[in-house]
């Protein structure tokens, strides 16, 4: 078996950030020896500071499928990458932060819209925003593959903007709190090519996939056995999805219990 997991509102409590309530059944993961791959909107400087915390070393896919980061030695053979950085292989599947961040500023201009990206505010409007702390909104702003946006007042035009950026040729999905702006990139095309490199490894496998929201989809379409937890409110996300399983309970509490029933089953 090999877990994709997202992390905001899913194995991270949506609003506190914290995976408490998830941590028995991350331990039974562990001592099953399942892969825990991390699959979310969140940057490699957010993800790697979660990895380390929960001592998790698989790969991981950030920013919403820009980029895979695979350890040195994790798999015995050779596999095509784009770049070494650090310690890790990255197969790169997005485009450049620099690239979006000029797209989306003449977007603005021409459109004269108010969103605000990450790259328009300092790290302590980033913490205002999202109530994480100063050392992970500055982790949240190191973005490599992807601008997250915040329409603050005006919802009047968020369809407007994004229909814009969807004519200049990026792309988007909604996390649930912001919008995340990007290539041609999303977690599925990202899960299905580290599911080829897993299948190698491990031959037969079965792919789980556990997830909240609408940039979830792709995953939980790429995977065997989708499942979905409860937002916050206790409502789940509208997804129509063959085989998804919708899990009772919210965030990491919904997740444990996806862990369990994959366990017992
Ligand atoms: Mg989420």
């Amino acid at each position: 078996m090999v877990l994709f997991t997202d992390l905001d509102g899913t194995l991270l409590d949506r609003d506190t950030y914290s995976c408490a309530a998830a941590l028995p059944a991350l331990e039974l993961l562990r001592s099953m020896k399942i892969p825990i791959i991390f699959c979310s909107a969140k940057t490699r400087a957010e993800q790697e500071a979660h990895r380390q915390e929960l001592g998790i070393t698989d790969p991981f896919i950030v920013e919403n499928g820009g980029a895979i980061f695979i350890p040195r030695d994790y798999f015995s053979f050779p596999f095509d990458y784009h770049r070494r950085k650090g310690d890790f292989m990255v197969i790169e599947l997005g485009i450049s932060y620099e690239k979006i961040r000029r797209s989306l500023c003449r977007i603005r201009e021409e459109g004269q819209f108010h969103f605000k990206g990450f790259g328009d505010m300092s790290a302590e409007e980033v913490m205002a925003i999202t109530g994480l702390d100063m050392e992970a909104a500055h982790r949240a702003r190191e973005r490599e593959y992807g601008e997250t946006l915040e329409f603050g007042e005006r919802a009047d035009e968020i369809e407007r903007a994004l229909r814009a950026i969807r004519a200049s040729g990026l792309n988007y999905t909604h996390g649930g709190r912001f919008y995340g702006v990007m290539g041609p990139n999303d977690k599925g095309s990202a899960v299905s090519l580290l599911l080829d490199l897993f299948h190698k490894k491990l031959g037969q496998l079965k792919s789980i996939g556990i997830g909240d929201s609408i940039n979830d989809v792709p995953m939980l379409s790429a995977v065997d056995v989708p499942m979905l937890v409860q937002k916050a409110g206790g409502s789940w996300e509208n997804i129509n999805l063959d085989r998804l399983q919708k899990i009772q309970g919210i965030g990491p509490a919904g997740w444990a219990r996806a862990v369990m029933q994959i366990a017992e089953a």
